[in-house]
């Protein structure tokens, strides 16, 4: 499937197929942590449970979280992202930490998820690690 003319998910203003598409069919890699964590988001939009999981790094990956996602992602429409900070998470660190807001709707209601996240990268790869929920 190519979607060459549909602007990406996460926000970012290009094409799906130059944003996050490459990352989500594993042709290409999430240089930074930004990247991934956008490409994440992006693959929650999709429900593409499959890369969420992977990108999870694997040491802190539960039995249940295929599920979990799988639920969170049906019952959320995910309707914006805003990352408000990045800090390393480059193509040299070990780790990255970044600071988004994403808006959703559920039950009806507009919430925004506010959350600290942190990455680690392990062999080549952006992994996600865990986040703090801010309050908004
Ligand atoms: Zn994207």
């Amino acid at each position: 499937m190519t979607d060459t003319k549909t602007l990406c998910a996460c926000g970012s203003g290009a094409n799906y197929a130059d944003c996050c598409e490459p990352f989500h069919a594993g042709s290409e890699k999430a240089a930074t942590a930004e990247a991934l964590m956008r490409s994440r988001y992006c693959a929650y939009v999709r429900g593409q449970i499959d890369y969420l999981v992977g990108t999870t790094l694997a040491a802190v990956r539960t039995t249940d979280l295929w599920v979990n996602y799988k639920s969170t992602a049906d019952s959320i429409q995910w309707i914006g992202l805003e990352v408000m900070s990045a800090s390393q998470g480059g193509a040299e660190d070990k780790t990255g930490k970044v600071e988004f807001k994403a808006s959703y709707i559920q039950d009806g209601e507009q919430a925004i998820h506010h959350e600290r996240s942190r990455f680690r990268r392990s062999a080549g790869n952006w992994y996600y690690v865990d986040g703090v929920i801010e309050e908004t």
